[in-house]
C-alpha cells in the first residue's frame, strides 16, 4: 500500500475471511475474559488487548491505525476534539515549570488553550511569527524548553510553516517540533517527511469533511530519541510509578513510547475518548480524503485568482497566487495544493462584506471551515463583533475580512455565485 489514495480507501483494516468488508463499530464499553489473571496482564500493559473503551477501543484503533499510515507514523491515538489532540501532545511531555515555543500563528482556540489555560497549569509559551528571523527563534528557547508547537497552514491567518527550518530548531535543543497538518491534511503535506515529530490533527475538519463528527488525532513519527535527553523528558525515560514501575521507552521503544505513555496516563486520567461510532464517521470521510482535496483545492484556487483580479475586492490571501508572501514555501510543502481556504476583503469595508456574504447563494454562513459544502465568515459582525475597528485592525482581523471555505461544489457555480454577491454591493 504504497499510495496515499490506497491508504485513504484501505489502511487500517484488512478483514479476514468472512469478516465484514466495513469496519465494524465496537459499541461496547467493556470486554469479557476468563480470568482475572488474563485481564491483570493488560493493566500492567504486559499484553496488548482492550479493557474499557475510555482507554481504548478497536474501532477507534483501526481508524487512527489509518491516519498513522497516512501520515507515514509508528504509532497513533484517537481523541475527542482537536483541543484535546493539542492539549495531549504537549501535556504528555511537559509540566508545571516548563516551557514550550509556539509559532504565534494558529488557531485562537489552540492560542486560547496554550496562552490562558496551560499558563494556569504552570506550563510557560513562548510565542515566536513564523516569519521570524533564525536569531528570534534561537532566543526563544530556554533550558527547560520541552516543544516546538506550529501549524503546516495556519488556520485563520494561511501562514505556511517553514518545517525544516522549525524542526532543525527544535532538535538542536533537544525538543521535538509537533506539527497541527488539520488544513493540509496528510494528502498534500506530510509533516514527518520533513522533520516533524509528532503530528496532530482536528478530525472535525477535512479528515471528517461532511461536518458529522467533532474528533481528534495524534500520530508519533517514532524518530524522536526521547532516550538522549533522558532528564528533559522523565514521563518517558524513568520508571511510572502509576503503572507498575515501567519505563515507557524500555518497554515500547522509541517508535511506541509517547501514545503508549499518551494513553495509559493521559486518557486513563482525562478521559478525552472518541466514540467508535464518531469513528466510523471519520472513517467514511477517510476513504475520500484524496478525492475531496483535490476538488477544494481547485475551486479555492480559481476563486482566489477570480478575487483577485475583482475590481470591488482590496486583498487576497491564498498560498497559492504567485504573489503571495508563502507562495515559495506553500510550493515546497505543498505542491499539489494546499487547502480550500481563502480569506479577502471587500471594498467598502464591513457594511459591504455583510451585504457581500448575505447575497451569497452557495455559501452559507457558518462557524466552521473544510466542509464539503461551502462556507463563509465575517468576523467582525460574528466572532470578533464585539471589537471597535481600531481594535480588529490591532488583533489582525480588518473589518472587510471575509473567510471563505471552499466546498467540493461545482467550481463555475462557485465563481457565478461570488460574482453575482459582487455586483449586490
Ligand atoms: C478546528 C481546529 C482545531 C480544534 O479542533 P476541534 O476539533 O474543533 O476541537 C485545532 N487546530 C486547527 C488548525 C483547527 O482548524
Amino acid at each position: 500500500m504504497a499510495n496515499i489514495e490506497t491508504k485513504c480507501v484501505q489502511g487500517g483494516y484488512r478483514p479476514g475471511n468472512g469478516e465484514p468488508r466495513q469496519i465494524p463499530i465496537i459499541q461496547s464499553t467493556t470486554f469479557k475474559y476468563n480470568t482475572g489473571t488474563d485481564m491483570g496482564k493488560l493493566f500492567d500493559l504486559e499484553a496488548s488487548g482492550y479493557f474499557y473503551s475510555r482507554l481504548q477501543n478497536p474501532t477507534c484503533d483501526t481508524v487512527a491505525a489509518k491516519i498513522c499510515a497516512l501520515e507515514g507514523g509508528t504509532a497513533a491515538m484517537l481523541t475527542s476534539s482537536g483541543q484535546a489532540a493539542s492539549f495531549f501532545s504537549i501535556f504528555n511531555i511537559a509540566q508545571a515549570g516548563d516551557h514550550v515555543v509556539s509559532s504565534s500563528s494558529i488557531y485562537g482556540g489552540t492560542f486560547n488553550l496554550f496562552n490562558v489555560t496551560m499558563r494556569k497549569m504552570g506550563i510557560e509559551f513562548t510565542f515566536v511569527s513564523p516569519d521570524c528571523s533564525d536569531e528570534e527563534l534561537e532566543a526563544a528557547f530556554r533550558p527547560n524548553t520541552k516543544a516546538v508547537f506550529g501549524e503546516t497552514v495556519a488556520n485563520p491567518a494561511l501562514t505556511v510553516l517553514d518545517i525544516e527550518r522549525f524542526a532543525k530548531a527544535a532538535h538542536a535543543h533537544g525538543c521535538p517540533l509537533i506539527i497541527d497538518n488539520t488544513f493540509a491534511t496528510p494528502v498534500n503535506c506530510r509533516p514527518f517527511e520533513w522533520g516533524a515529530d509528532i503530528v496532530t490533527h482536528s478530525t472535525t475538519k477535512y479528515m471528517d469533511g461532511h461536518g458529522s463528527a467533532v474528533g481528534g488525532c495524534i500520530v508519533d513519527s517514532g524518530k524522536f530519541d526521547w532516550t538522549k535527553y533522558a532528564d528533559k523528558f522523565p514521563g518517558l525515560c524513568t520508571p511510572d510509578e502509576s503503572y507498575h514501575g515501567i519505563t515507557y521507552t524500555e518497554r515500547f521503544g522509541i517508535e511506541g513510547a509517547y501514545i503508549t505513555k499518551a494513553t495509559a496516563q493521559l486518557m486513563r486520567d482525562l478521559g478525552a475518548t472518541q466514540s467508535p461510532q464518531s469513528a466510523y464517521y471519520l472513517n467514511l470521510g477517510l476513504e475520500s480524503l484524496h478525492l475531496r482535496m483535490k476538488q477544494h483545492c481547485k475551486n479555492a484556487q480559481t476563486v482566489a485568482e477570480y478575487l483577485s483580479s475583482h475590481e470591488k475586492i482590496s486583498w487576497v490571501k491564498y498560498c497559492g497566487l504567485k504573489g503571495d508572501k508563502d507562495y515559495a514555501l506553500a510550493q515546497k510543502y505543498m505542491p499539489n495544493g494546499s487547502c480550500g481556504v481563502v480569506s479577502f476583503g471587500v471594498k467598502g469595508g464591513k457594511a459591504a462584506a455583510e451585504k457581500f456574504m448575505e447575497a451569497l447563494t452557495i455559501a452559507a454562513i457558518e462557524t466552521h471551515v473544510a466542509d464539503a459544502r461551502s462556507c463563509c465568515l465575517h468576523p467582525a459582525s460574528t466572532t470578533h463583533r464585539q471589537l471597535s475597528d481600531e481594535e480588529l485592525v490591532a488583533c489582525g482581523v480588518t473589518p472587510d475580512l471575509i473567510r471563505l471555505s471552499c466546498g467540493i461544489e461545482g467550481t463555475e457555480d462557485l465563481i457565478a455565485d461570488i460574482a453575482q454577491a459582487l455586483e449586490k454591493i
